[in-house]
Formats: C-alpha cells, structure tokens, sequence
C-alpha cells in the first residue's frame, strides 16, 4: 500500500453528506446544487446518446467542445486561444488539476497554495514529490497576507495554485492581489495553476483570469468545470485553457488518468457554453438572492457571517453564538451536533487546513448556498430553533 495514501482521511464532503443522510439533515454541506440545470443540455445530452455518441472521445476533448471553450474565452475575457492546442477537456476539474500538477512538477519542487484550500490539491502535490508551501488567508476577512506570499516564493517554486472565486471562502480576489500575485509568477519565473471553476459564480466583484493579466497568457494554466457553470455536478467535465507548450503536457497526464471523457456530456456543455450571455448572468443573480437570503438569516441568528462574493459557500464564525458552543468546542464537533440535533449539515472549515502549517482556526463553518430559497429558510428555521 502506498502510505501516505492510506493515511489520507474520507473528503469531508463525503463524510457530512453520509451523515446528513443518515439524520434527514437539510444538508447545506457538498456544494451542489438542488435544481437542475437547464433541460435542453439534459436533452442534448440524451440525444447524442441516441445519435450514437458512445465510443471514446478524442483524446484532448471533441473538437465542437474545444472550440466552444476557446469561444467563451473571448467573449468572456478577450483571450485569443487556440482550440486545436490550447484546450484539454478533462472528467471534471478534479482530473484537471491532477493532470496540470502531474504535467509540471517534478520531485522536490515546491508549489504555493493558499489556505483554506479545496482538500484535493495537497495530496495530489505530495503524491508527486512535490512540497506544497502553504500560505493562510488573514482570518478577520480572508484577505491576502502579501508579505507572507511573497516570502514563500524561492528557488524552488514551480507554481501557485490559485482558486478564485475562492472555495470555501467566497473570496474573490481584487484586481489589486491579482497584480501581485502576477508579479510574484514573473519575478520568480513560475507558473500559476488558476482553480476558476465558480468563474460565472459571482456577485459583487467581476472575475478576472489571472491568464488575462500582462505577462501570464504564457504562465497559466485554467481550468473551469461544468459542474459549477451549468448545475450538473455529477458530470463530471471540466476544460484546461493552456500555453500549448503546457496544454501538450497535460494532455500526456490526461491520456494516463482518464484518457477520455463521455462525449455525449461533452457535446452537451459545448452549447451550454454557447449559450447567451444571459443564461450567465440569471445563474449569478439566483445564487446571489439565494446568498443574501442566508447571509441575513445567519446574521440575525447571531452568526459572525464573512462576505462572500463569489462561488456558492460562505463562511461564518460560530464564536458570536455564545451558549450555542459548548465549552472546548471546535467546528467539527459542532458542525456534525449541528446535523444530530438541528438537522442542518454544513462543513467545518478546519478542514481546508493542513496540519502542517500549525493549528487550524476552528471556529469557521460553511454554508453551501446552491439550493432553493424555500430550502435556505427551512435550514434557518431550524436553527434558529436549535441556538
Ligand atoms: N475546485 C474547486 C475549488 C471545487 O470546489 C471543486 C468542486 N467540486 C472542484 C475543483 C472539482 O470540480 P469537478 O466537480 O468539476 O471535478
Ligand atoms: N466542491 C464541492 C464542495 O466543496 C464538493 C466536492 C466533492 O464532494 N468532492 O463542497
């Protein structure tokens, strides 16, 4: 057995989702959402299943797929990419990250990641050899200790990981931080693996490719995900945007992971890509009133609630409950009494921590927003009953 592997806990979403379950908690836990998306893609889908869609796609993705993604990168954020070797259609944004890691890091480098992180990417990086040099968001409002950052960048840095919209923050970064960040890559001649599956998930703020800042076109690597753009998570098809020089290697790690990916999905999304700029724009602002909703709930419950302007989480601090903690509490521990006795499964934030870089706060819970208003109220209802 690999050890390091067998050591790894069960994905905390998996974890609370099981324990949702089995309570019949409203589970405001794994981010998905509730309310499928739109029935023509289901129909698309379903029909290119008819027409015969059923053998091994092209490796790097179906040609109709590819050029739609390079579309939207122009129509979205004015970047000139090349379909035929700039693209690489993954199964899911979770194979994407593995196949970008896979392609650039080589035994001993280290790459950059921000915490709290999405849980798939330490391991990944450590699987490789590779060291992740692990940075935390500053705790009152999640935002960038740049300091901090730019200390962390040395000889050996190969990448930075950077998700934004932030999961599980909802933090999206200002154009500001993204300069910095642009800088760092460049001075230190590196590259940026850029997590923007929430990229159409935002509220207050607009997202900003790093890819589009001056200078990174040839250093990035993005990566976006059906899953979050279109509502369907569990199909599981995400799209790399890459430097063909880059894009040619994590074409070879994909070829070893996955090879391929369904191509009746993948025709699917190519129009649900093409779709009009208002699909993108009614898929924000019902997440964005879904936001509110629970953000003001939280609020008057007592909830240290954090701003969240994008993806479809946000955080809040439980401390401000007072007797609803117990004494020597953490976030874990409340977030699966919260289960037992409210009926409300949400995700301890500790868990985007690595134990590596020092205690975890454990005082920070997460929302998952992404379900239906009359949802969101029940979830309040019960607890405030509960508090
Ligand atoms: N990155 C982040 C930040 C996520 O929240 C998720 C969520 N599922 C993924 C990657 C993985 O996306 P996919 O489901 O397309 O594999
Ligand atoms: N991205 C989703 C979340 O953060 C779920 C991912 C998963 O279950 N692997 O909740």
């Amino acid at each position: 057995l690999n050890g390091q592997t067998a050591a790894l806990p069960t994905t905390i979403f998996t974890v609370m989702s099981a324990l949702a379950q089995q309570h019949g908690a409203i589970n405001l836990g794994q981010g998905f959402p509730d309310t499928e998306g739109p029935a023509h893609l289901v129909e698309a889908a379903a029909a290119a299943l008819r027409d015969g869609r059923n053998q091994y796609a092209p490796l790097t993705g179906l040609p109709e797929l590819r050029e739609a993604v390079a579309r939207s990168n122009a129509r979205f954020y004015g970047l000139d990419i090349d379909p035929a070797t700039e693209v690489v259609v993954t199964s899911g944004a979770t194979e994407a990250l593995a196949a970008s890691f896979a392609a650039l890091l080589n035994p001993g480098d280290e790459v950059i990641v921000i915490e709290p992180a999405f849980d798939t990417y330490l391991p990944v990086i450590r699987l490789l050899g590779a060291t992740p040099r692990l940075v935390r968001l500053n705790l009152h409002d999640w935002s960038l200790p740049r300091d901090e950052l730019a200390a962390a960048f040395g000889p050996k840095t190969k990448a930075i990981l950077l998700n934004s919209p932030m999961n599980p923050t909802g933090k999206v970064f200002t154009q500001e931080e993204l300069s910095f960040i642009a800088g760092l890559v460049q001075e230190h001649d590196t590259y940026a693996i850029c997590d923007e599956v929430y990229e159409h998930l935002v509220f207050d703020a607009r997202h900003t490719p790093l890819m589009t800042l001056p200078g990174m076109r040839e250093r990035c690597v993005r990566i976006g995900s059906a899953g979050k753009s279109f509502s369907f998570t569990g199909w599981k098809v995400g799209y790399i945007t890459a430097p063909k020089a880059l894009a040619s290697v994590i074409a070879k790690t994909h070829q070893n992971l996955t090879f391929a990916t369904a191509p009746n999905l993948q025709r699917a999304v190519a129009i649900g890509l093409d779709q009009d700029t208002g699909y993108f724009t009614e898929l924000s602002q019902g997440m964005r009133v879904r936001r509110d909703l629970l953000a003001a709930g939280l609020s008057d419950l007592g909830f240290g609630v954090l701003p969240s302007d994008g993806t479809y989480f946000l955080t809040a601090d439980i401390r401000p409950l007072g007797a609803a903690t117990r004494p020597g509490e953490d976030d874990v521990a409340w977030c699966k009494r919260a289960t037992v006795e409210a009926g409300v499964t949400l995700i301890p934030v500790s868990a985007f921590y690595d134990p590596a870089g020092g205690p975890a706060p454990s005082h920070f819970v997460r929302f998952a927003f992404c379900k239906q208003p009359t949802v969101l109220e029940e979830a309040i209802i019960r607890l405030r009953n509960w508090i």
